[in-house]
């Protein structure tokens, strides 16, 4: 009988070989990837001797098409109840006041980290000479800096009304006709965010965790994270990580933190990618740094995430590219960002050798070049198939 996952007292999560999953299908492609993805989580679920009972939930255009909602109350209700949920990507809605169907999800849930593990897979396309040197694993702050919505049109009441104050008050010089917006970072967000990354590291027997930040420009704000960061790191991991100021980049047996400028952490993700493993970082930066990093070894139709709570257990997996909507109901696209957000996702409920399962299986299928058109279109020689076609293939190949 199929159950719920639960989380104890103590932070643990309990995984029945039946769980409850609630999904959100997604708008645009996402009635493409989704059903691709299903089949190939089933096949590996079931090899493992475990079924999960997907529970269809809505939200997006099709929720508002059948219900005139775009994040229904039960939706919420849902994903608050089961704990560990699914999502393909939704269309924004325009205009009414909601920003971001995710942004809302990420805020209500609180999930304040934003996870996205980027790493090449054998055989997949990309434009580095050695694309098996990027191994990285991004947690990107979810609740804070410019995402918090803090902002006001240039020339309306609350824009001026906050201009006014800051030149009678700081003296600020802030021209007539100015946006206004707001860039809370706080040590509570910082802390919980980095806290994350370095258990994370240490339980992943990973080298290092950086810190990416603009602290350099964005002292009180970006230069906080940092600086909060190297304070935890002594406060609370001085027995197993230290900073690289305290070490001199030699940690030891310790995992080494240390700390780059946003800017520099993008070119040297593409000269020397070995040397960054973990990152912390703040929500823009991360947002920015996910996509390019993804872009070095195959690109977003096959990049996962997770946005999760460690504290409550919440935790939405999802494909991080948009609605694709001119491929939508083709049968077209790359389902693979959906299905390893789900290979993300089994490695979080415990179910590590389902998930590499199907990391071996999508290996041996790019390794026979069937793939979906964004990958046959840098490979020579490839059998380009679609959407569904690649989903039975990677089944078959479990
Ligand atoms: P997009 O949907 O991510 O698509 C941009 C391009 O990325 C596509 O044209 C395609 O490139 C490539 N791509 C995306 N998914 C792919 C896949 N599964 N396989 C292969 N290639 C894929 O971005 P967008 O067109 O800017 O946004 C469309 C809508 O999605 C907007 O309404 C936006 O608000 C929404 N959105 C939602 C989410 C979310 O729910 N998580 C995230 C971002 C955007 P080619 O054209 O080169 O083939």
């Amino acid at each position: 009988m199929a159950e719920k996952i639960t989380m104890s007292a103590d932070g643990v999560l309990h995984v029945p070989d039946n769980p409850i999953i609630p999904y959100i299908e997604g708008d645009g492609i996402g009635i493409d990837i989704w059903p691709a993805a299903q089949l190939v989580l089933d096949a590996a679920a079931a090899k493992h001797g475990k079924k999960v009972e997907w529970k269809q939930v809505l939200a997006g255009q099709k929720a508002f098409d059948e219900t005139g909602e775009w994040l229904p109350e039960q939706t919420i209700t849902d994903f608050r109840e089961y704990l560990i949920g699914i999502k393909g990507p939704m269309t924004t809605p325009i205009g009414g006041g909601m920003r971001s169907l995710n942004v809302a999800l990420r805020q209500i849930l609180d999930l304040y980290v934003c996870l996205r593990p980027v790493r090449w897979f054998h055989g997949v396309p990309s434009p580095m000479k050695h694309p098996e040197l990027v191994d990285m694993v991004i947690f990107r702050e979810n609740t804070e800096d410019v995402y918090a919505g803090l902002e006001w049109p240039a020339g309306s009441p609350e824009a001026e009304k906050l201009r006014t104050f800051m030149i009678d008050t700081f003296g600020w010089n802030i021209r007539e006709q100015t946006a206004l917006g707001i860039k809370p970072i706080s040590k509570f967000a910082s802390d919980r965010l980095i806290r994350e990354a370095i258990k994370y590291a240490l339980k992943n027997g990973r080298k290092s965790v950086t810190f990416v930040h603009k602290g350099n420009v964005q002292k009180y704000t970006e230069g906080a994270f940092m600086k909060w960061g190297y304070e935890l790191v002594k406060a609370e991991f001085d027995d197993v990580a230290v900073g690289w100021d305290d070490c001199g980049g030699d940690p030891g047996t310790k995992l080494l933190v240390k700390d780059v400028i946003a800017d520099i952490a993008f070119q040297q993700c593409l000269l020397r990618p070995a040397e960054m493993d973990v990152i912390a970082t703040t929500n823009l930066n991360g947002d920015y740094l996910s996509d390019a990093l993804a872009a070095q070894v195959g690109g977003i139709g096959i990049a996962p995430g997770a946005n999760i709570n460690y504290l409550t257990g919440h935790g939405i997996f999802e494909a991080t590219h948009g609605t694709a909507p001119k491929y939508a109901g083709q049968d077209k696209v790359n389902p693979g960002s959906v299905l390893l957000s789900g290979v993300l996702m089994f490695e979080h409920l415990g179910w590590q050798g389902a998930a590499d399962d199907i990391v071996r299986a999508l290996e041996a299928t790019i390794a026979d070049k069937i793939v979906t058109y964004d990958f046959a279109r840098q490979m020579e020689g490839a059998t380009e198939v679609k959407c569904s076609e690649f989903g039975v293939a990677v089944a078959d190949h479990l």
